[in-house]
């Protein structure tokens, strides 16, 4: 049994639930977890490539340093590795990444939106704005630099005319992250066809902002 059996499950099982909860359909979007380094060797769950989440087992879960050099199973890990090793290197105290393809977040990263502070769970919890990313190619290094960038401190980004990143220090937290990029995007669409869109007031905006810090400095 694999000594990263655990992990590899959580990875698993959140790659299900993005299925179920309709983040994803049938194998696109990607999970992976920052696993403790191995003899120096600095270590990631990522899911593969190209397999059908309903079907996906634990032993294609695959474990690979990061180098992208396979430590455990003979898949191809998902074609967005970089951009989460990439998201690693960054975040010192960000344990997983989860990309989806929800549609309103998509909506809004097909209409080159970002998402202003509009709610107060939103700041508490994402950080403050959702921004987009500049265009690249899905999979370039160059699309990887442009979403860390807009990425900065917050746990959430869109992605260009794709989807959404949703990141956290745990599994279960990165998928809040993700559903509430979704919820945030969708409130944002309805305001805009209702043709008003108040912005958080700035007091309310400094008090989840203060919450957001405690949070991020405290653990999960
Ligand atoms: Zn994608």
């Amino acid at each position: 049994m694999s000594k990263w059996q655990e992990e590899k499950r959580l990875v698993l099982d959140t790659s299900r639930k993005m299925l179920e909860k309709g983040l994803v359909v049938g194998k696109s979007g990607n999970v992976s977890l920052r696993l403790p380094p191995d003899g120096g060797r600095e270590l990631l769950a990522i899911t593969p490539s190209s397999r059908y989440y309903d079907l996906l087992t634990i032993d294609e879960i695959q474990v690979i340093d990061f180098e992208t050099e396979p430590v455990e199973g003979d898949l191809t890990p998902s074609a967005e590795t970089m951009l989460h090793i990439g998201i690693y290197q960054a975040r010192k105290n960000i344990n997983t990444v989860i990309h989806t393809h929800s549609v309103f977040a998509s909506v809004l990263s097909v209409a080159g939106l970002e998402i202003p502070s509009i709610l107060d769970d939103q700041v508490t919890f994402i950080g403050g704005e959702i921004k987009l990313a500049k265009y690249a190619l899905p999979g370039s290094q160059e699309l990887v630099a442009n979403a860390i960038d807009a990425l900065g401190q917050r746990n959430a980004v869109l992605l260009p005319n794709h989807g959404a990143v949703g990141i956290g220090r745990t599994l279960r937290e990165a998928f809040t992250i993700c559903e509430l990029v979704e919820k945030t995007a969708k409130i944002y669409f309805c305001s805009s066809v209702l043709g008003k869109i108040n912005p958080l007031p700035a007091e309310a905006a400094e008090v989840a902002e203060t919450f957001f810090t405690m949070l991020q400095s405290g653990d999960e």
